[in-house]
């Protein structure tokens, strides 16, 4: 089994709005995915923006942007580009499994079509509900495509074996979830969004929309779950990828 982050295009925001001490400087934030390729099945966790991002002249991207979203996104980020260049066939992805309905990690999953989509019951609700899901910036149009839709409720052990295992991590949105992953590369924690940057997790400076008192206690249980050896990959850390990167990607 194997695991990849890819980057799926960059935010443009402060350090600050990171979580990071820096305050006003303008850092560049990746938008990661991950594809775990298991003898099972292949699954993601997240899959980025949605591809008309990458069309300066497309109402969605303009609608972001005077929504103060700034991204940096071309065709060559998309989710389907990047399973390309893996030699995988995104009609053959069996799972998709979403932290969150935000717009920058649900965005993808119109290229991903035969998925079944792993999300906790609480965030999937959230999606539909109108006042929550107008923060999300991903119109219903988006998400809702008749995917089949695996609700869960807490841990979820995806192909039983253990290697890959759902972690509820409410706050950041109210059924958010980061994912554990253990293979030969050795035990990754993808924290997803219940912890944007290394500095936040010391920080504890979180976004002005989340529930502090939950994203508090859930990152106190996912630091908790570290072994000696776990590497925690946070959602949108500039230090932890390009040169730095945890991981292996797709060649270019
Ligand atoms: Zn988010």
């Amino acid at each position: 089994m194997r695991l990849f982050g890819c980057v799926c295009g960059q935010f443009h925001t402060t350090a600050g709005a990171m979580g990071m001490r820096a305050g006003e400087a303008r850092v560049a934030a990746p938008v990661p995915f991950y594809v775990i390729d298991h003898p099972d099945g292949v699954a993601l966790f997240d899959c980025g923006l949605h591809a008309d991002v990458a069309n300066a002249d497309d109402d969605y991207r303009q609608a972001l942007q005077a929504q103060g979203q700034d991204v940096t996104f071309g065709p060559d980020d998309t989710v389907a580009r990047h399973l390309e260049r893996l030699d995988i066939d995104p009609g053959r992805v069996r799972w998709i499994v979403l932290s969150h309905l935000h717009f920058d990690h649900a965005g993808g999953l119109h290229q991903v079509p035969n998925a079944t989509l792993v999300v906790q019951r609480r965030e999937w609700e959230a999606g539909f509900d109108r006042e929550t899901a107008r923060r999300y910036f991903l119109p219903r149009r988006y998400f809702d495509l008749g995917h089949k839709v695996l609700q869960v409720d807490g841990e979820h052990d995806l192909f039983g074996d253990g290697s890959v295992v759902t972690i509820p991590s409410h706050g950041h949105t109210p059924g958010h979830q980061s994912l554990r992953v253990r293979n030969e590369q050795g035990d990754h924690i993808l924290v997803g969004d219940a912890c944007y940057t290394c500095e936040a997790a010391e920080t504890r400076s979180f976004p002005v929309f989340a529930d502090h008192d939950a994203m508090n206690r859930s990152l106190d249980g996912l630091l908790a779950l570290r072994g000696p050896d776990t590497v925690m990959v946070f959602g949108h850390d500039p230090g932890q990828w390009g040169e730095n990167a945890l991981l292996p990607a797709a060649r270019a």
